[in-house]
């Protein structure tokens, strides 16, 4: 079976194709600018070179249909019928406390994601544009949602309730949620594999250090506690996201700078961060440059920045009662080899030794723990697609049967 995996943005759109019998990737790519001028699709075909396309798309219908266009072409497409698509697999941000797991989309699955648009007002409705165009364009084909918060649910009550009035959560479902927990899971995953042990056997601890970022706590392949919360605001200093702060900043903030309601979350999920801090970029690349011409702001962002993974990480290991694994992944966290040095610098007396040399690596599965660390630091490529693609194919697999 081959399987679409779709993840839409409010005005951006990324795909791929997936051949389900070997998990290989078929085609990939990128739309942009959904709804504006100059909207372009960006479309790869396994081993091909990049096709840029730039065409009129005034909603996602038609950039799914656009979509839908470039893996039929006879030059770069994939497929040469529709019906070749067996199902199509949504990433979905936000689930609330209703799925702990994938589901298959139907009218009261679409209905429950509703419900949730009031606590994720900026990632469901591109989420539930997506799910529809598609439902319109391929209307015989299954259609499977997968979860940003799914993985999290297992959290203990300890974990995910605030310490404010009580009657919030019950009214308003206020509580920590998590996100990324599709990447978490499938680094989770190939970690157990890694090590040789059986997932359910492991204490684990993966960092998903990117644009966005956060930390993860597992204990025998179900999560414990994680650093984002009732949104992804929450927890690690991140590119351009405050992460923890006192609460009490924001009144005064406000009170100071006499904002507009809803600048303050503005300034916090847009202009905080390491962005905020350096004044350079949230790029760590470019923050990296400016810390090498002597830029101490730059240089204050990333100590920052690796400061409060170690806090987690810290807060993890104490929480589990000890950690057999360390895994970094996403852009920062599979790229930059200096961050991952200066997190685990001066942890030798929790058993966690990096390997210098393993170390020098960017992008690729592997063991970057010296061979007397007691605990196994892994670098692990996120591949949150074809996690997403795997769940797809087994519930269509069901629907079909
Ligand atoms: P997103 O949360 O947008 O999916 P990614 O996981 O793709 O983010 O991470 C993007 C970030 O990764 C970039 O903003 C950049 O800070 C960082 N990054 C990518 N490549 C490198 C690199 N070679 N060195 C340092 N940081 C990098």
């Amino acid at each position: 079976m081959k399987v679409l995996v779709i993840n839409c943005g409010s005005s951006s759109l990324k795909y791929q194709v997936l051949d389900m019998t070997d998990e290989s990737l078929l085609a990939k790519g990128l739309v942009e600018r959904i709804g504006m001028e100059g909207s372009v699709i960006n479309h790869t075909k396994e081993g091909e070179a990049k096709v840029v396309n730039v065409v009129p798309m005034n909603d996602h219908k038609d950039a799914i249909a656009q979509v839908l266009n470039a893996l039929q072409d006879p030059n770069h497409g994939v497929i040469t019928d529709m019906a070749e698509i067996g199902a199509v697999g949504h990433r979905v941000v936000h689930a609330g406390e209703k799925f702990a797991e994938s589901a298959l989309i139907t009218e009261s699955v679409l209905e429950a994601l509703e419900e949730c648009v009031e606590i994720a007002p900026l990632h469901n409705p591109p989420n539930l544009l997506g799910i529809a165009a598609c439902r319109e364009l391929m209307p015989e084909t299954p259609m499977v949602a997968v979860f940003d918060t799914a993985f999290h649910q297992t959290m203990p009550p300890e974990s995910y309730i605030y310490a404010i009035p009580y009657e919030y959560y019950e009214k308003y479902k206020i509580r920590r949620y998590g996100f990324h927990g599709t990447s978490h899971k499938y680094v989770a995953e190939r970690a157990a594999d890694m090590m040789g042990k059986p997932l359910d056997t492991l204490k684990l601890i993966t960092c998903h250090l990117g644009n966005g970022a956060s930390v993860t706590a597992i204990k025998n392949g179900k999560v414990v506690d994680t650093s984002m919360g009732f949104t992804p605001l929450e927890g690690l200093v991140m590119g351009t996201r405050s992460g923890d702060i006192d609460p009490a900043i924001v009144t005064y903030i406000r009170e100071k700078e006499n904002l507009a309601p809803g600048e303050a979350n503005n300034i916090l999920n847009k202009k905080s961060g390491v962005l905020g801090v350096s004044g350079v970029s949230s790029d760590f690349r470019d923050i990296e440059a400016a810390v090498e011409k002597g830029n101490e702001r730059a240089a204050l962002a990333l100590r920052m920045f690796s400061h409060k993974v170690k806090f987690y990480i810290g807060a993890y290991i104490a929480e589990l009662n000890g950690v057999d694994g360390i895994v970094f992944t996403a852009g920062v966290g599979e790229n930059d080899i200096g961050m991952r040095e200066i997190i685990c610098d001066d942890m030798e007396n929790l058993g966690i030794n990096l390997d210098p040399v393993a170390n020098k690596v960017r992008g690729q599965e592997t063991i970057i723990s010296s061979d007397d660390s007691k605990v196994k630091i892994m670098l692990i490529p996120t591949n949150e697609e074809l996690m997403i693609a795997r769940d797809t194919f087994e519930i269509a697999k069901k629907v079909n049967a």
